[in-house]
Parts: structure tokens; sequence; C-alpha cells
């Protein structure tokens, strides 16, 4: 079976949804975390896993949302909708150097109040890092990381940090980058022990448009090529990342 880590359901309509739901299935997907962006994509999120057993919620504030200033009615909006039925992470939360990069040391104050959020909640985290690596490491072994762990999601740090991540805690999910693997992704995608490998599509509702539709039904794809260059069988590399992410979200 397979799992996709990472997607962004809160654009779809309820029928869309449930259309690339059973196209996931036919592919061999038994699971989807969605991922809240803002205090609504969150909440939008929140409600579209209510009802699909197949779908789980994280709830956060991704740094490209930045749009107003980050205020306490926020917080205290996500950590209302984190108590709710099916979410099992905080996030999208993290780091991007490349947008919003006059407001990063706000974008690090936030993403810090959410990692107190996943202390307090006991939830894992799932972390979005662009160009900003260091700043992260440094700011997650200053805090400490979440008792659960985290995801990093769409992992891009290299193989040279991938230790550093791993020490950490982190789980290692491969997205878009396991379409096509570049050399230095083979690397990290040779190097990620099997007990923190995840896979994920980081799909929304415009992806799945496109002429070549990616939605979570894609993650069937990335399986393929992630498990050529690991020497395994799809099928098994699929059964380990789907256990691996039901151990983090602790689901039998
Ligand atoms: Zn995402």
């Amino acid at each position: 079976m397979l799992a996709d880590a990472h997607a962004h359901i809160s654009d779809y309509s309820e029928e869309g949804l449930s259309l690339a739901l059973g196209r996931a299935k036919a592919k061999g997907v038994e699971m989807v975390v969605g991922l809240g962006a803002d205090v609504e994509t969150s909440r939008r999120t929140v409600s579209l896993a209510k009802g699909r057993p197949m779908v789980y919620a994280a709830v956060g504030f991704h740094p490209w949302f930045l749009k107003g200033p980050f205020t306490d009615r926020d917080l205290e909006d996500i950590r209302a909708l984190a108590k709710e039925e099916k979410v099992s992470f905080i996030g999208e939360i993290g780091l991007d150097i490349n947008r919003n990069a006059d407001r990063f040391e706000e974008q690090k104050r936030i993403f810090a109040q959410h990692l107190d959020l996943a202390k307090e909640l006991d939830l894992p985290i799932n972390v979005h890092c662009r160009g900003a690596d260091r700043e992260l490491l440094e700011l997650m072994e200053r805090q400490g990381m979440p008792r659960r762990g985290g995801v990093a999601h769409s992992y891009s740090g290299g193989a040279q940090l991938l230790q550093a991540y791993l020490d950490l805690g982190f789980y290692i999910s491969i997205g878009r980058g396991g379409l096509r693997i570049d050399p230095e992704t083979e690397k990290v995608v040779k190097a990620v022990p099997p007990e923190r490998l995840l896979l994920e599509t980081d799909s929304s509702a415009a992806s799945s448009r496109q002429e070549n539709a990616y939605e979570p039904a894609s993650v069937s794809i990335i399986a393929e090529n992630v498990a050529r260059v690991r020497g395994v069988s799809p099928g098994e590399l699929g059964d380990v990342t789907t256990a691996n992410l039901k151990k983090l979200m602790r689901i039998q």
C-alpha cells in the first residue's frame, strides 16, 4: 500500500476530492495527509478529513501565507483546530528564504510558536524549509524537537545536512523530486534509513488539473522511482513508507 504524507486538499470541491481519492485508491494509496497553510485552509482541510476515512489533517501557518501580521488570534484559531478529530500534525510550518524574506525574523517567531504548540498538544510537525536549513536546524537545536518528531517535507537540505535532520528525529519525505530523480536527490534517496523514509506528492487541486494530472495518485510514480534507486520493489517500498507514516501518526 501507499501513503501520501503531504498534499494540499483545501482547494478541492467535495466532489473533486472524492474523485481524486478514488483515483488514488485505484493506485493503492490508502491514506493522505492534507496540509493547511493558514487558518482558513487549515479549517477547510479539517472539515474535508471528517467523514473521509483515508484523509488526515495538519493545521498551521506556512511562511508563504504571511500576508498580514500573524496575530495571537490566528494562533488561538490554529490551537482550536489542532484539537479537532483527525488532526495529526502541526503543519505546514517552516522557513523559506525565497519568499517573504523581508519577514524572515517573523517567520522564525511564527515557526517557534507552532513548535511550542506541537509540544503542548503532543503532535508531530510537518515542516517546509527552502534555503534556510541551517537556520532551521539551529532553531530546532535551541528549542528542541517535539517528542513525537516530525516530517521534513519535500526534503531539500541535500545529502550533507541529512544526518543533522535525522539526529533531530525527522522523517525524510520525498516529494516532486522523486518524479525525476536528479543526482543530489539520488544521494539522499539512497542514504535515508528505511525506517525514516516517507513519500508525498505536495499536490493540490490546481496540480490535479494540469495536463499530466499531479495528485495523490501520483505518489505511485514517486514510489516506483524511489524503489528503483533503492533497489527494492515498489510494493515493499510502499509498505515500508506507509508503515512509517502510521507509526509517526500513531495509527494501527
Ligand atoms: Zn506543502
